[in-house]
């Protein structure tokens, strides 16, 4: 491998692995990668899976990929031995901002799992040019601009031929397809993501320093943006021409594909499965229906075999998520899908008298998610736990009547990523310890279970946790310019910034372990709490919450009683990068949402594969772990799932009740406190405050005090470090069942049954 990569760097730049720079060693790799994988042939068989989803949080590729195709030992012993760091190549590489969180992390693992699994599948999403936003944090504030991550570099192929035509109300466009190939770990075949695009769109009408552009100009906007703002008519409908552009694309591929392989269409069920990730694909079933008998189908037989092929899976129960669109604003899009909506929907209001169960409302809105679940032989949760709540009250009017298409697939996670990429360190020592079977075959892990009292490994993990959380605090200090103490506890919560997760929950302890140091009690030990988190750029109070965060950054730096004691820090532009970074770093996982809120949750399972604690509530997929580990292994507080749902169904919640607690209003009021409003904003601060003690719709006040007393007793015990690490190592034992290849096999043998 080492006269490869010299022989390549020779003759592109005349150089050598001791002389060229970062950028032609990455320039090199990525060549060398893509041959690796352009001689590999696609898995094949009768019957082919098509994942399709908004998003794909696929992160940078370049190590993974040569991990998969077998490479990655070689090119990395290549470098070492010219004293080359393979993570200051992985540098160069710009993550593809194609996913938001959870939902778009979840759609990469499963291509993972499912090119390793040696399935025939492909996803199919958007080619987003600047994708999700990049947060800036400026005085405290989150700032949100652009974030261009093609290049010439990258991994997207143009397919040269394979054009669609995608029919608007106002235009007709012609679509480009690029693929980014997916290795399976030692399969010797790729899989594939096909990212859907337009030669048209311009990434210059974006204005600089921001996400501003002209929603209207469909042609050159269409595949900016994820998630482009909808606070107004032109964002909404530009959503609604994205998801159309996306699935009537998707729609096209599978028909020319079952074409092309000589199938006949009216077997498409028998030949193609199709996964719709969330509701955002869910327009996928009328296009089919409308593409079909545009082959001469009835309307009968084309819903028929379209209910065969489609399966939904659900990702929450928060309502705000589980979309609606007017038909006013289809019929300015696609009305050409209109007629066949409202036969769909006929259909069900000839059946059904429950008006819950309708398609289309009284509002003339259409309900995205109703249409899958009567439309789609599957409709599944993502944890035991979110199915069930999804049976007895979210959607128990459709369970009523299709119980039989109900089913549960606990998400996962893949440890290509989560483990061997991530944390070298703890896979070398695993690997020593019960060879690499487990990187196959997760569930191998168990036999870790031997060593739960050899002191001599016990401490060989806590050496590993230790040189991890060194290399994070260098990273900190070199993205960020902050200190982080390496010998601290590192507290961590990572994901996406939203109130049902309750990060102001996690700030109300810090403003309580601020006051206790103030008032004189030194922890045993120095905390470091480490947050990162994308809000939503309309999501006000979300903003708010990273303002509060940022202003007790400051506060727990600047002054001098606590520094040396306590310090929060907050990772700027947290992405699948930073999460490689922090997670095989940190100690305590926070997973503290607010009961039956979570649908699962999968950074849970990432940390604790890497050795964290969890401290959460009885939510999400919290729940299936602390069931694996036992009680002794994870701590949990908080009000149970049904506890919570009580509360709303009675409107028994009102947070006024626990500010008359004068430990509670102590730490809330802090927030306008003249602590915070000589650092902060008063505006925010003042906003959020209100807030929480009118509102608190996600019920902070209600778990914050069974919360602090819990984490106290996590710090205590986190002194008897071999009792710590044996946790540790019960929590990786135990981490096998979240792998992603588990949850692939189980979505494979209930759902699509490919081969
Ligand atoms: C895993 C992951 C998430 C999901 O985190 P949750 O805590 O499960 O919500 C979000 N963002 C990134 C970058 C991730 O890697």
């Amino acid at each position: 491998m080492e006269g490869k990569i010299n022989e390549l760097l020779g003759r592109k730049f005349g150089k050598n692995l001791d002389n060229c720079t970062n950028e032609e060693l990455f320039d090199c790799l990525m060549e060398i990668t893509k041959q690796e994988m352009e001689g590999r042939p696609s898995v094949q068989g009768d019957k082919k899976l098509y994942y399709i989803s908004a998003e794909f949080l696929i992160g940078k590729l370049l190590s993974n990929n040569m991990i998969n195709l077998g490479i990655y030992g070689q090119i990395n012993d290549a470098l070492k031995k010219h004293g080359r760091e393979i993570a200051d190549i992985e540098e160069i590489e710009l993550e593809p901002s194609l996913g938001n969180g959870g939902l778009g992390r979840l759609a990469a693992c499963f291509l993972d799992s499912i090119a390793t699994l040696n399935l025939p599948g492909d996803g199919i999403g958007l080619n987003y040019h600047d994708g999700l936003f990049k947060q800036e944090f400026r005085d405290n504030l989150q700032h949100e601009v652009s974030n261009p991550w093609i290049t010439k570099d990258s991994w997207l192929e143009k397919r040269e031929g394979v054009s669609f035509t995608v029919p608007f109300r106002k235009y007709t466009v012609h679509s480009v397809m690029y693929d980014i190939d997916v290795p399976g770990y030692e399969t010797g075949t790729v899989n594939r993501l096909h990212l859907f695009d337009l030669d048209s769109v311009d990434d210059n009408i974006v204005k600089s320093d921001s996400i501003d552009f002209d929603k209207t100009d469909i042609m050159k906007n269409l595949t900016l943006f994820l998630y482009p703002d909808d606070s107004d008519d032109a964002g909404r409908q530009l959503r609604i021409y994205q998801q159309y552009f996306m699935v009537s694309n998707g729609a096209q591929l599978i028909i020319k594909e079952m074409k092309d392989k000589g199938y006949d269409l009216h077997d498409m069920d028998k030949h193609v499965a199709i996964q719709i990730n969330d509701t955002h694909p869910s327009m996928v079933i009328p296009e089919l229906i409308r593409l079909l008998q545009l082959e001469g189908f009835t309307m009968d037989e084309a819903i028929d075999v379209v209910t065969k092929t489609c399966a939904y899976t659900n990702h929450t129960i928060l309502a705000e998520a589980l979309e609606t669109w007017p038909m006013s604003y289809m019929e300015e899009v696609v009305p050409h899908l209109l007629p066949i909506i409202r036969e769909l929907d006929n259909r069900v209001r000839h059946k059904y008298s429950d008006s819950s169960v309708y398609i289309i409302d009284n509002d003339n809105r259409v309900h995205m998610a109703h249409m899958d679940i009567h439309y789609g032989h599957s409709v599944n949760g993502v944890a035991a736990l979110h199915t069930k709540i999804l049976e007895d009250s979210e959607l128990n009017n459709f369970y009523k009547i299709y119980p039989e298409k109900f089913n549960n697939k606990t998400n996962g996670i893949t440890f290509r990523r989560w483990l061997v990429h991530c944390n070298p360190l703890l896979t070398n020592e695993i690997e020593k310890l019960i060879g690499p079977g487990f990187k196959k075959d997760a569930m191998k892990l168990e036999d870790l279970g031997r060593y739960l009292d050899d002191e001599a490994v016990l401490t060989e993990l806590d050496n590993i946790k230790k040189q991890n959380k060194k290399t994070l605090a260098d990273y900190f200090k070199k993205k960020q310019g902050l200190d982080i103490d390496p010998e601290s506890i590192f507290d961590v919560q990572v994901k996406r910034l939203h109130e049902y997760k309750r990060q102001q929950m996690n700030c109300l302890y810090a403003i309580w372990k601020y006051l206790d140091i103030k008032a004189g009690n030194k922890p045993k030990r120095p905390i470091t709490m480490i947050f990162g988190a994308k809000a939503a750029p309309a999501y006000i109070i979300a903003k708010d919450i990273i303002h509060l965060i940022l202003c007790l950054q400051q506060l727990t730096a600047s002054d001098p009683d606590v520094a040396p004691y306590f310090r929060v820090v907050m990772a700027e532009n947290y992405n699948v990068t930073y999460a490689g970074k922090i997670i095989p770093a940190a100690e305590i996982s926070e997973q503290i949402s607010l009961a039956s809120k979570e649908a699962s949750g999968t950074s849970n399972m990432k940390f604790m594969l890497n050795g964290a604690i969890t401290l959460g509530t009885m939510d999400g997929a919290n729940v299936e772990i602390h069931d694996l580990v036992g009680k002794d292994n994870i701590y949990i507080f908080g009000k149970d799932a049904d506890t919570v749902v009580n509360l709303y169904a009675t409107s028994g919640y009102h947070p006024s009740d626990y500010m008359k607690d004068p430990e509670i209003a102590r730490l809330v009021d802090f927030i306008t406190g003249p602590e915070m409003k000589k650092i902060g904003k008063e505006e925010n601060l003042e906003r959020l405050h209100h807030e929480l003690i009118s509102k608190d719709w996600f019920m902070t006040l209600l778990d914050v005090k069974d919360y602090i007393e819990t984490k106290e007793k996590v710090y205590s015990d986190y002194e008897d470090r071999k009792a710590w690490n044996r946790k540790a190592l019960v929590n990786i034992s135990k981490a096998g069942f979240f792998s992603s290849d588990r949850t692939i096999e189980q979505y494979n043998n209930d759902i699509w049954h490919l081969r």
